[in-house]
């Protein structure tokens, strides 16, 4: 059963989402919870079992035997897919475009939000991602849409694919972030839009701790025992 609230945030790839959901989260004792992994799970896991990216019976099949879940492990929060820690194996550029690729099928999207509701249901998580506010959770308490220009946006994603040890051209990283922009934002289910009621943050010019600060306050407005 629900007792607290659920923060959702999203918004494009390189806006912040990640580091200002874990972070805030922290601040409020809060469960964090990445779907962008999820996706990128699910691309990983259907490309390595050689399953085509369309509905089908070998499509339903591997979503029906799989397990995917986050789990504690070694001092971080791995996500393990049937038994295989993957937490780093999905993280390159290349991931990113697959998990794109294959969150543009409802039937993978299907299985992934009845999890991420799941995953909410006690409340007192933020989640994030790019339908957070929209389609899983159009209920939710407080919800946040960040942006940041494409350069800007660019330009953080090479220095963190850069910092894990990943060998990019920034030209090339842009390239890939327009184009996810352009799947994520065109495609016909759950396309990534902001929800009305969610509050914008545009990051371009703002630190990590302005963003944290400023997505806080939100919370405390809309959450008045945050107060
Ligand atoms: O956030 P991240 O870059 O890890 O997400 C990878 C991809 O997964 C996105 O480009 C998007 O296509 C997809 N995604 C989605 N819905 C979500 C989270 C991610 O479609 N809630």
């Amino acid at each position: 059963m629900k007792q607290g609230p659920i923060v959702t945030i999203d918004g494009p790839s390189g806006s912040g989402k990640s580091t200002v959901a874990r972070t805030v989260a922290e601040r409020l004792g809060y469960r964090y919870i990445d779907t962008g992994a999820m996706y990128r799970g699910i691309g990983w896991l259907a490309r390595r079992e050689k399953v085509p990216f369309r509905e089908g019976p070998e499509l339903e099949a591997l979503l029906e035997s799989t397990r995917l879940s986050f789990e504690e492990r070694d001092g971080r929060t791995a996500l393990v897919v049937n038994g295989r820690d993957i937490t780093d194996r999905i993280r390159t550029a290349e991931m990113g475009m697959v998990a794109s690729d294959i969150s543009a099928i409802g039937s993978v999207r299907k299985w992934l939000s009845v999890l991420q509701r799941t995953l909410g249901e006690e409340g007192e998580t933020v989640l994030e991602g790019r339908d957070m506010g929209t389609v899983v959770f159009p209920d939710a308490e407080v919800k946040i849409f960040l942006t940041a220009s494409l350069k800007e946006r660019a330009r953080r994603r090479t220095t963190e694919l850069r910092q894990r040890g990943e060998t990019v051209d920034p030209e090339g990283v842009q390239q890939d972030l327009a184009q996810r922009d352009f799947n994520d934002s065109r495609r016909e289910l759950a396309p990534l839009r902001k929800a009305e009621d969610a509050v914008e943050i545009d990051t371009t010019s703002m630190t990590l701790a302005e963003v944290v600060d400023r997505v806080l306050a939100v919370v405390r407005e809309r959450v008045p025992e945050k107060r």
